[in-house]
């Protein structure tokens, strides 16, 4: 007997957005037997390739929200600056994990930091910024250099501005781009480490080990698993990733973005409600991956294990790096995962490699 509210396979999971994630969730939901169904904006998206049904419109389109509901059985997000609003509509048809509250903390910067200091968890230290004038306040308090950055629709990067003394507060301003900033106090970290922590419906959780994240131009460039840090502070990171996703009462895979400082404290930066780009490695090189065990958290199945049977180094392919793909096959020990994406664009993360270390 399943336990009730079970979906079993043959059930319909609902993707918000049509990105690489929810590219990489379908296929894991059609191992198991699940069908995918992806609304997204534009047509021909990475996740719509491999769905059996695509809803293409926009997210305000309240209509098309709806019907999508209708025609689903449970709905997730991939990407995470989807409107808390078409969200909400989902969730009022059928139920959407993880929770759309978490989603709206994650999507925006300030909520973020405050939720996680509210549960004891340091951050680097921060200030609320509304305009230039404040601006430069904050900067003569936080000193050099320090991290501009807009509260919402920030990633890769996108709205953020470190601040050196040669920039002035309304140069900055103008370049973060968004209507609210966030200053940051500059992390001179060892390394950047994220985990990536599944949860059930149950409560029962599982925690990857930390990766290690290495970004270029503000855009995730390597991950290398496991993290090489002592094994102390892995076990006080996986702690910490577990500490939020219980707070937050997650249902699915929440990645925690994590700063090494060069003391050995973390401090996180990010927190993504979600699969994440630097939890790739475990298709290949874990028992169960990110994406399964988010079907199987979304469908009310036991977690599986995240052993990983392969270290692993995972790089993305990002703008015109995409035409190495043929190197990766070259490569016995390289698997390749290619997007779909048709347009190659500069900083557009178009596939990934991962380079699979067995264990022997
Ligand atoms: P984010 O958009 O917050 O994920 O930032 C992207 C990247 O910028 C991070 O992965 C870091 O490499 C860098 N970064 C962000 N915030 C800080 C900070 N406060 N101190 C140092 N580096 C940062």
């Amino acid at each position: 007997m399943m336990p009730p509210g079970t979906l079993a396979p043959g059930a319909t999971i609902g993707i918000l957005g049509g990105g690489q994630l929810g590219r990489m969730t379908a296929l894991a939901a059609a191992r198991l037997g699940y069908r995918c169904h992806v609304f997204a904006a534009e047509a021909d998206s990475p996740a719509a390739q491999v769905c059996g049904a695509v809803t293409v419109a926009e997210f305000s389109d309240h209509a098309a929200l709806e019907r999508f509901a209708l025609a689903v059985d449970i709905a997730t997000f991939e990407f995470e600056n989807i409107p808390a609003e078409a969200v909400r509509l989902v969730a009022a048809v059928r139920p959407v994990l993880p929770r759309p509250e978490i989603l709206e903390i994650a999507q925006d910067r300030l909520r973020e930091k405050d939720f996680l200091r509210s549960i004891d968890v340091d951050t680097a230290a921060y200030r609320e910024v509304a305009d230039a004038a404040a601006l430069q306040r904050a900067m003569r308090d936080f000193g050099h250099p320090a991290v501009l950055k807009s509260v919402r629709m920030g990633y890769d990067g996108k709205g953020q501005v470190t601040l050196t003394p040669e920039v002035r507060a309304e140069e900055a301003w103008q370049r973060m781009g968004g209507e609210i900033g966030i200053l940051e106090s500059f992390v001179d970290f060892a390394c950047e480490i994220s985990v990536i922590v599944a949860r059930g419906r149950n409560g029962a959780w599982a925690t990857y080990p930390p990766v290690e994240n290495q970004h270029v131009a503000h855009i995730l460039d390597t991950t290398i698993a496991p993290a090489r840090i002592a094994p102390e502070t892995a076990m006080r990171a996986e702690a910490v990733a577990r500490h939020v996703a219980e707070k937050l009462d997650l249902v699915g895979v929440l990645a925690v973005e994590m700063f090494v400082t060069q003391s050995g404290d973390l401090l996180v930066n990010e927190i993504a409600p979600r699969p994440h780009n630097s939890g790739h490695w475990t298709i290949d090189a874990c028992v169960t991956s990110q994406f399964e065990q988010l079907v199987r958290a979304l469908c009310g199945l036991p977690l599986g294990s995240v052993e990983h049977h392969s270290d692993a180094v995972m790089k993305n392919l990002i703008g015109s790096e995409v035409e190495k793909w043929r190197e990766a096959l070259n490569d016995p020990l390289a698997k390749l995962h290619l997007y779909g994406k048709v347009e190659t664009q500069p900083g557009r993360k178009m596939g990934h490699v991962t380079r699979l270390i067995p264990h022997r």
